[in-house]
């Protein structure tokens, strides 16, 4: 730390993202990536921006805003892309969150919201999630801030039902309520068919996951247009090039595909099951998952041996040391083959 740095980032804990290392060759389950590569046609249309590239992006996001709207059912001022869905969510706390409206989410959910809060100085609220990791809708009912809600919620994988998705954002009329729908496309239920009919919605959604682009760094937000003109707001103010030109073509590439994007999650969710079904034989204790990874617990073994363990034998998983959840690893569903010797390295270390 220099001298220099801001006392209000004095005592900030940065976001810790899962390892990506760029010597040793690992079969990758930590960050929840796809294992496939993007839709040809995703890669066709980026390659025809390099030599565009002397040329700003389009602000507007014009290109992804039309595949969008089509592929989505929705109006084009119901929509605000990011690069990443962090930055929507980066968008939403400098928006819809001060000192006196907090921030409320549950204790087991993604890392960034605790981050973000602290980042801006923003009071938390945090409500426990119940002994099988589920949210209590009732809970939420009147939380007097900014509602953060991942679903399916990460690490555990366990969707909200949206009938309960529903009571949170209606019992929640002064504040906005966030869902973050990164999973979404594995499983669990869309809010999307609610904003229209309650302002205060945000849903949020990446192509890091489920459209294969984690590398090209694109997600979006969807609500009413109010809410998304207060998002703009923000964007404008900081980054209004948010939005690299190979990624806003990859991108509608992509939402066009919808024949490549429909064969990888089936492929995932096949093998979802498969390493769920393994890992229940090998005796671990697996969450019910509507997401691209599983959340694991041995009976015997402790999470943080069997990640280091897997780590001997080539294979990254995720492991937080948070106390409800240090027994568990967090591992991404990749591709057939990779189960296979995920299920064969975990028979051996047993
Ligand atoms: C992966 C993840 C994100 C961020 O994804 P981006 O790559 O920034 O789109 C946001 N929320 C949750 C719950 C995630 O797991």
């Amino acid at each position: 730390m220099s001298e220099f740095l801001s006392r209000r980032l004095t005592g900030l804990k940065p976001y810790v993202p899962g390892e990506q290392p760029q010597e040793r060759q690992y079969i990758k389950l930590n960050t929840n990536e796809s294992p496939f590569p993007p839709s040809p046609l995703a890669m066709y249309m980026a390659r025809r921006q390099l030599s565009e590239l002397n040329l700003y992006s389009d602000p507007e996001c014009r290109l992804l805003t039309g595949a969008a709207c089509e592929a989505l059912g929705v109006n084009e001022d119901e929509i605000v892309f990011g690069n990443g869905s962090d930055e929507i969510l980066n968008f939403a706390f400098a928006a819809f969150c001060d000192t006196e409206t907090g921030a409320v989410f549950p204790d087991i959910t993604y890392g960034f919201y605790r981050v973000f809060a602290d980042f801006y100085g923003i009071s938390r609220s945090v409500i426990p999630l119940n002994s099988v990791f589920e949210i209590d809708p009732e809970e939420y009912a009147e939380a007097g801030g900014t509602v953060f809600i991942a679903n399916p919620n990460a690490p555990t994988g366990i969707a909200l039902p949206l009938c309960d998705v529903e009571r949170i954002v209606a019992s929640n009329p002064r504040n906005v309520v966030v869902v973050d729908e990164v999973y979404v496309d594995f499983g669990g239920q869309s809010a999307l068919p609610l904003i229209r009919k309650y302002s205060n919605l945000l849903v949020v959604r990446t192509f890091s996951k489920s459209r294969s682009l984690a590398g090209g760094r694109l997600g979006f937000g969807i609500a009413c247009p109010s809410i998304i003109s207060d998002l703009n707001k923000v964007r404008f103010s900081t980054n209004p090039y948010n939005v690299n030109r190979m990624t806003m073509a990859a991108g509608a590439g992509a939402f066009a595909d919808t024949e490549y994007f429909e064969k990888c999650v089936a492929e995932i969710k096949k093998n979802r099951s498969f390493i769920t079904e393994k890992l229940k034989k090998l005796g671990f204790y697996v969450t019910e998952s509507s997401a691209n990874f599983v959340f694991a617990r041995h009976e015997t073994l402790s999470g943080g041996f069997v990640c280091s363990a897997l780590k001997e034998r080539g294979i990254l998983v995720r492991h937080f040391d948070g106390e409800r959840i240090k027994d568990f690893n967090r591992i991404t569903v990749g591709s057939a083959a990779e189960m296979e010797k995920l299920a064969m390295t975990l028979e051996e270390i047993l």
